[in-house]
């Protein structure tokens, strides 16, 4: 819990620079290890029904649907009637200058923070008001900052420690070799989904070392590994880019593409609106708790109030 506590207090505090971290490699970072199991393919994390995925562009079904959203603390309005729907297989980006409620909006649909006013859907659920554990378990993930005292704990260890409850089984059930036995032990299973989804981020060979000793962008790579061991539909990420030198922001951007047309929905709040204009098919923009606009790049870049409140605003 105390990881949920200070990742909600670190979305919502007003000014939130992201650490400066070089991008030295680990000391571990050229131990390749051997293990057989990092050698899974690619394609095991195919989502359960990639079908669903290549309908009818204009008319796509949408995991997460948001409306009426309104979140006051004391005397500010953080979030102000928003309303967006996010539809299935997407690069969905939430876009807007500092303090334009971002990542309030991000807590509100995790349930971090109960909202004063709207609802949250997932999968035709409300889901407004539950747990944040509740929420994940329905396939609805956030990425963490790796805690403070999960930093002496390493790579391995960390992803071991992702609650057992929230890992998807049928994805990975569906994947095990029959010739290894239908009977294992439950550790060992999620030892293997482990190491598949380590080899996917390409950060296996950092298994043995220190989250702590990580550079920026292995830490989000890590991150992200974490949330999706619980296999999600939908992964909300909040700024996955902060930190993270420019080959990292490649490989990391890369890696959610390849989530994405294997049926994965991305939900990603962002500050750098060029980054999230050149890899998101749909944008949302917000200004002062509010939707500016909701629309493709094109029609984002072509409108005046977006180009008045990034130029206007401190951005
Ligand atoms: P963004 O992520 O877009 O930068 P935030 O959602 O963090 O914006 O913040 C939106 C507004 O709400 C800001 O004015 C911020 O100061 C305020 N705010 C956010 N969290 C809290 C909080 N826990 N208590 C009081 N004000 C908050
Ligand atoms: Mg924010």
């Amino acid at each position: 819990m105390s990881e949920t506590d200070e990742s909600a207090a670190n979305e919502s505090a007003p000014v939130e620079e992201a650490e400066t971290i070089d991008e030295e490699p680990s000391p571990a970072a050229d131990d390749a290890s051997t293990d057989e199991s990092t050698e899974a393919d690619l394609t095991e994390l195919v989502k359960d029904d990639p079908e669903a995925h290549t309908g009818d562009e204009t008319d796509r079904y949408a995991p997460l649907e948001v409306e009426g959203l309104r979140k006051e603390f004391g005397g500010i309005t953080a979030v102000d009637d928003v309303s967006f729907d996010v539809e299935e297989g997407t690069l969905t980006g939430l876009i807007g200058p500092n303090g334009a409620g971002k990542s309030t909006t991000f807590n509100l649909i995790t349930g971090m923070l109960d909202p004063t006013a709207g609802t949250v859907r997932f999968n035709g659920e409300d889901v407004t008001g539950l747990q944040p554990h509740e929420i994940a378990n329905r396939g609805l993930a956030r990425t963490f900052q790796i805690a403070r005292e999960l930093e002496e704990m390493t790579v391995l260890e960390n992803m071991m420690l992702a609650p057992k409850g929230q890992v998807g089984e049928s994805l990975w059930r569906s994947v095990m070799p029959v010739t290894r036995g239908a009977v294992r032990d439950q550790e060992t299973e999620q030892l293997e989904r482990v190491w598949e989804v380590l080899d996917f981020f390409e950060i296996d060979h950092l298994a043995d070392e220190y989250a702590g000793n990580l550079s920026g962008g292995q830490r989000k790579l890590l991150e992200m590994a974490r949330a999706l061991l619980t296999d999600p539909d939908v992964l909300l990420l909040d700024e996955p880019f902060a930190g993270v030198n420019p080959s990292l922001e490649k490989r990391l951007l890369e890696h959610i593409h390849e989530l994405r047309e294997r049926g994965y929905t991305f939900l990603i709040v962002e500050h750098d609106m060029d980054l999230i204009m050149n890899n998101c098919e749909r944008v949302i923009v917000m200004h002062q708790g509010r939707i500016l606009k909701d629309g493709t790049p094109a029609e984002i870049k072509e409108s005046e109030e977006v180009i008045e409140a990034y130029l206007g605003g401190e951005v």
